[in-house]
């Protein structure tokens, strides 16, 4: 069955997209550093190290990039991510920018 999107998931949409393009490069930092702290470092799956890139968007660069997912049977759209790269050998972490944006705005 095809997704009917009605006004008001039209305007979540709208201000979950709004808070997730509003996350830049240091709030990122703030958040992750925090769970780092709490947790240990974050260590790559593959390589084992712990320094990670975290990409620019390319049209600002003091906000992080944005990824997206696809979701399965929903053409067109896809779920949102912060990737972060490790500098090491590429792999890639992505964490949902809903939530992680959530968390940073204090929603
Ligand atoms: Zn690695």
């Amino acid at each position: 069955m095809p997704h009917q999107e009605s006004d008001k998931d039209k305007d979540v949409d709208d201000i979950n997209s709004t808070r997730s393009m509003s996350v830049t490069r240091e709030d990122f930092v703030e958040f992750f550093t925090k769970y780092e702290k709490k947790h240990g470092d974050l260590v790559c799956p593959l390589c084992q190290s712990s320094v990670w890139g975290l990409p620019s968007r390319e049209d600002s660069p003091e906000h992080l990039a944005i990824v997206t997912l696809p979701i399965p049977f929903s053409p067109g759209r896809g779920m949102w991510a912060y990737p972060i790269i490790c500098k090491e050998c590429g792999y890639i972490v992505t964490f949902a920018a809903n939530k992680v944006s959530a968390v940073i705005k204090g929603v």
